[in-house]
């Protein structure tokens, strides 16, 4: 019987790739707990009505990308393929907005699910970290938002980094130009289904269609850039101007609408030039209208983005950055007799509840198999517990790059190790 195989397009990430996600998916987090965004944790599991309300009817992600089920008790359920509505549903579901101190801020990370073709960055299971600020309209906190993504991206190594900026404008400003965009589009009658079947939910969507002969048609669209209102286009100014004053090479891209139909005012991708035609690794906006769309009785604004960490470490490997070479462990034990195995047991427990990452040999193997394993796990330090060292309470610690050793009392070992020596 064959071993089954993981599902398509869900990854399987083991050492030493899974070290370049970990440290991607903490360099992300890291930075957003710099700008004081809290780490929430919310389901992967939600009701399907969330996103149909929270993403919109009009998106690919609900028309076709969920995974969507019947529960036990013929409840519709969805795996979350985005984090915002999640995490603005958790929020109000906790009275947030009342409790004060305002924006929350708010950090996430996790597994994100959506039914794509899958190809080179694009999988059906992928990580997102994310960030949402909720409940204020400042735009010093849409430039906050924007720039730690970006000082993010750059921690984590993506050098190739460029800010793609768009002003969505508010809803009624959206009302005014879905109809300018939908008379514009009355003047094709071949539309492809993908725009011909939306155009009247989302008319916006026709920016984002990859059918053949789309692109020319909306190059010539009318744009939404013509339709914002005074308010709307202070805000955007405001944020573009706090973000050239920290230096932020910023592309304004009238065209960008993004795959989620919240979206409000800012609006923006960062990409990476080395990467094909996935090369969006992130990107986010403001959703004035979200909490409003989920049912909450009044005006709750938020700003967020998503970084994908699948997607930056291919980046970051397209690129052909280095990936983390840190050792496994810093200890390795070896034991030098067979009946010595408890003792070396009892070291490496001592040496582990001492903080030092510490390995040792299993399967009664060899002294120089033991010291073999011991080089590719890239320990720093052996530790050998052999028969004369037992009897005098003692252990030897060796350098494994320099071969230099020494006799220590087993009690100090861990102290020694633990301070690096
Ligand atoms: P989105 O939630 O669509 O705004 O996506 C934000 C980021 O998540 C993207 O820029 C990607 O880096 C990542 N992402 C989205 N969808 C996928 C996918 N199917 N596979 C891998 N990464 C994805």
């Amino acid at each position: 019987m064959a071993v089954p195989e993981a599902v398509r397009g869900a990854p399987d990430w083991l050492p030493p790739g899974a070290r370049a996600f970990d440290l991607v998916e903490r360099t992300f987090l890291e930075h957003a707990r710099l700008a004081g965004y809290e780490r929430v944790r919310v389901p992967v599991l939600e009701h399907t009505e969330l996103f149909a309300r929270g993403v919109g009817a009009s998106t690919d992600v609900v028309q076709k990308e969920m995974y969507t089920f019947v529960d036990q008790g013929g409840r519709s359920l969805t795996l979350r393929p985005e984090g915002t509505a999640g995490v603005v549903r958790a929020a109000l579901q906790a009275g947030v907005p009342r409790s004060g101190g305002l924006p929350v801020k708010y950090a996430y990370a996790g597994e994100f699910f959506r039914h794509e073709r899958p190809q080179a960055g694009r999988q059906r299971q992928f990580t997102q970290v994310g960030v949402e600020a909720l409940g204020s309209d400042d735009p010093v906190l849409d430039a906050e938002v924007v720039l730690v993504g970006w000082e993010a991206l750059r921690a984590a190594g993506v050098d190739d980094l460029v800010l793609r900026l768009n002003n969505l404008g508010d809803r009624e400003d959206r009302a005014e130009y879905h109809a300018v965009l939908n008379a514009y589009l009355d003047r094709f009658d071949d539309l492809p289904p993908d725009v011909a079947g939306r155009r009247h939910l989302n008319p916006l969507r026709a920016f984002d269609s990859k059918a053949p002969g789309m692109r020319a048609i909306m190059a010539d669209a009318p744009l939404l850039g013509d339709h914002i209102g005074p308010e709307a286009a202070r805000h955007h100014a405001a944020v573009v101007e706090l973000l050239r004053d920290q230096g932020l090479p910023l592309t304004h891209d009238p065209r960008l609408v993004r795959g989620l139909d919240y979206y409000t005012r800012t609006t923006f991708e960062y990409q990476v030039g080395a990467l094909g035609a996935q090369n969006a690794v992130g990107g986010g906006g403001r959703y004035d209208g979200l909490a409003e769309e989920l049912g909450w009785p009044e005006r709750f604004p938020g700003v967020g983005w998503a970084l994908g960490v699948d997607r930056t470490v291919l980046a970051l490997r397209a690129a052909g950055a280095a990936a983390p070479t840190d050792a496994r462990v810093a200890v390795y034990v070896v034991v030098a007799d067979r009946g010595l195995v408890a003792d070396a047991f009892a070291v490496a427990t001592q040496l582990r509840r001492a903080g030092v990452a510490t390995d040792l040999a299993f399967d009664g193997r060899s002294v120089r198999a033991q010291f073999k394993a011991a080089d590719r796990s890239g320990a720093s330090h052996a530790v050998v517990v052999g028969p004369d060292e037992a009897a005098r309470g003692a252990v030897t610690v060796r350098d494994l790059r320099s071969g230099a050793q020494r006799e220590i009392a087993r009690d100090d070992a861990a102290t020694a190790l633990a301070a690096g020596s």
